[in-house]
């Protein structure tokens, strides 16, 4: 265990993250230091002005503070490959998560959220069940607060989104329910192949708490183990939370029984379906009414830039769905379609294999419009088997789209790319293309 007295704790990174961590070993009353590679780390200025007395090294990893350290907590964003780091935990410091620290210093049920896609809108929805079940619940995690932040809000219940590089580092969360919503390549340029991604990903049900399993992913499938209280759901087939037709009237169901009708549900895309079951199983996990659940769903509208509608111009409707970030959503945002979409796509593909992207665009694609670092790469997997455009940036392609586009046509946003290659992030990349639409009316 942590004794304050004892430990020489060294924060890694100086993020959201390791902030949230250095107030919090402060106010316990560790000795700890911290440190970044970066010359002017993001959180540095808050940093000094909060906690002037704690050590600080920045520009590059200090090698006198891992040498003394005998516990790390590493930020998401830093890799423990890292040399530093490697060495100091070959020579005994012990890593501890933000989460693990989380963990240990509440007695308040843990519902913990993972995946390749869905993770925010998932924990958004389950956040909002929990307020109209009248509970007092923190939200956050890798979206939004920091979850060490959290600690200061009185709360009967936290829902945490967590990332594959947060639970790489974490070994006591034992939440009171988890799920992996999915897995699908992605961040391939820091996990060595999908097996090792999964693998982390699965240590969100260490412990014994409820696991709810999304049956319609083979790779999330396999992680069921045996003993152990289980939810599936799935929009395919028969599970505990699913699809049915009751009285002709397409629903979600629990046990068999109607929840809701689907059409009640505001969001687009039939992966939002299964957000919406994967939400409820949770939420039953932990005790919530399902009215009061059924009910936070009729009125949620979804998070920005995920298949959010930007304007219908003559007929043609606009979708952005920047966060698309990676195959697996734009696979899943293009799936939702009956009838074929102008994509928009590319950006920095971060080492993942192109061609997965096929089979959906040959079924649901009318022609595309490529930009961005892989634009190339994307041209090559597809071999031609849709009419290919190429744009230099989103306005252009956004005006290429348009003179593609007839009456009754979509056009969606689905990069399956990150966006740093051309933007600050997935929101500018997002308000982008929304202006330059908007544009398009003018
Ligand atoms: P995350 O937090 O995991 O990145 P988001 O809820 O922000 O997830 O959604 C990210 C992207 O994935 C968006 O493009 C969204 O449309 C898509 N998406 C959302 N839910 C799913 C799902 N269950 N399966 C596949 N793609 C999804």
């Amino acid at each position: 265990a942590l004794d304050p007295r004892r430990a020489k704790v060294l924060v890694v990174g100086l993020g959201v993250t390791g902030l949230s961590v250095a107030k919090y070993l402060s106010k316990l009353g560790f000795n700890f230091a911290a440190v970044d590679s970066r010359d002017n780390p993001p959180s540095l200025k808050e940093f000094t002005g909060q906690l002037p007395d704690v050590p600080v090294f920045t520009g590059k990893f200090s090698e006198e503070a891992f040498q003394v350290a005998t516990h790390l907590v590493v930020s998401p964003g830093v890799a423990l490959t890292e040399p530093a780091i490697a060495q100091a935990i070959a020579n005994g410091s012990v890593l501890v998560s933000d989460i693990d620290l989380f963990a240990c210093s509440t007695h308040a049920p843990i519902v913990a959220i993972t995946g390749s896609n869905g993770k925010s809108t998932v924990t958004t929805m389950l956040g909002e069940m929990a307020k109209t079940s009248g509970k007092l619940v923190g939200v956050g995690g890798n979206l939004g607060t920091a979850a060490l932040e959290l600690l200061d809000t009185p709360a009967d219940l936290f829902v945490l989104e967590l990332s594959s590089f947060q639970l790489e580092r974490t070994t006591v969360l034992n939440a009171a329910v988890a799920t992996v919503l999915n897995i699908s390549a992605d961040h391939l340029d820091r996990h060595r192949d999908v097996e090792e991604y999964a693998a982390v990903k699965q240590r969100i049900f260490d412990g014994n708490g409820v696991m709810v399993i999304n049956a319609d992913d083979p790779r999330v499938n396999a992680m069921r183990r045996k003993g152990r209280r289980t939810y599936a759901y799935s929009i395919k087939e028969a599970a505990d939370f699913a699809l049915a037709k009751i009285k002709g009237v397409e629903c979600l169901v629990y046990g068999g029984k109607k929840l809701m009708a689907l059409s009640e549900l505001p969001l687009e895309g039939r992966h939002n379906a299964a957000n919406a079951l994967a939400a409820l199983a949770l939420g039953t996990a932990v005790g919530l009414n399902p009215e009061a659940m059924c009910d936070a769903l009729r009125r949620f509208r979804g998070l920005p830039h995920r298949m959010q509608k930007v304007a219908k111009i003559d007929e043609v409707t606009w979708i952005n769905d920047s966060k698309a970030t990676n195959i697996g959503a734009c696979v899943a945002a293009l799936q939702g379609y009956e009838r074929k979409v102008i994509l928009l796509a590319g950006g920095d593909a971060k080492g993942a294999d192109m061609r997965e992207l096929l089979p959906a665009v040959q079924e649901k694609v009318k022609s595309i419009v490529l930009m961005g670092k892989d634009a190339d790469l994307i041209e090559q997997a597809l071999g031609g088997c849709v009419p290919v455009l190429r744009a230099e940036n989103m306005r252009e392609a956004v005006r290429l789209a348009a003179g593609q586009a007839q009456r009754g046509d979509t056009v969606l946003l689905s990069p399956a790319c990150a966006s740093l290659d051309q933007y600050k992030n997935y929101q500018e990349r997002g308000e982008v293309f929304a202006k330059a639409v908007l544009e398009l009316k003018a």
